[in-house]
């Protein structure tokens, strides 16, 4: 039986998730988290049933919750057999995606780095800054947090590449949801930070080959820190 991560700190007291016009995006966040952190373990059975008892709430936020996570690729619906979270993806996938991130995600930045203005610079600064911000959270929300901020602030340095098919096949890979539940680490998330930081730094600068370096080893770094994963 899993036991729930609630949406937001103030609820962390009460089981049940609080009733709000945002139930079904509570009900969503609350299993997101659960898929992130490996408390829902990848290939594990995820019983509808199970999760109106834990959450206190109808079958409807439940299924459209898994309906949305089912299009970001973390959740697997069988047929007659129900929902399942996504397996794990393997060693070969994971070499496969580092090699796509490889060619396309240096050359974008460095894209992203010429067309830079204050505007797209204050968007990327947000995203980073969510990303370093250290409060009393608990652990396991920041965690999964960090790597939904770590999508988009990946994914708005494609968008201001200016290349709309970059940006899609990257974002078709879901690559952020599926790298971070390959562990659940703190190194994951403390050494990415620095890393950003030089992104910011040569976009700010809009220095173009900075930032091509600087994607470069963020990537690389991001591999070797999650190869242990398949050991
Ligand atoms: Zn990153």
């Amino acid at each position: 039986m899993i036991s729930p991560i609630p949406a937001d700190p103030s609820s962390l007291a009460s089981k049940a998730i609080p009733r709000s016009n945002g139930l079904a995006e509570d009900v969503y966040e609350a299993i997101f988290n659960q898929l992130m952190v490996l408390k829902i373990a990848p290939g594990a059975r995820i019983t509808v049933d199970n999760l109106v008892k834990e959450f206190n709430v109808s079958h409807t936020p439940i299924r459209e919750a898994l309906g949305r996570l089912e299009g970001e690729g973390l959740v697997v619906k069988q047929h007659l057999i129900g929902y399942r979270a996504a397996p794990q993806i393997t060693r070969e996938r994971f070499d496969e995606l580092y090699e796509l991130r490889l060619l396309l995600e240096p050359h974008a930045a460095g894209k992203a780095a010429a067309a830079m203005d204050a505007a797209k610079l204050a968007v990327l600064r947000e995203a980073a800054g969510v990303m370093s911000r250290d409060d009393d959270t608990d652990e396991r929300l920041r965690y999964s947090s960090f790597a939904r901020q770590d999508g988009l602030f990946h994914d708005s340095i494609m968008a201001f590449a200016g290349n709309g098919l970059i940006q899609e096949t990257l974002a078709f890979q879901h690559t952020h949801f599926h790298i971070f539940r390959l562990m659940f680490h703190r190194r994951v998330t403390e050494e990415a930070l620095d890393e950003h930081q030089a992104l910011l730094d040569a976009f700010a600068a809009g220095d173009a080959k900075a930032a091509r370096e600087a994607m470069r080893i963020h990537i690389e770094r991001s591999r070797d820190r999650l190869l242990p994963a398949f050991d």
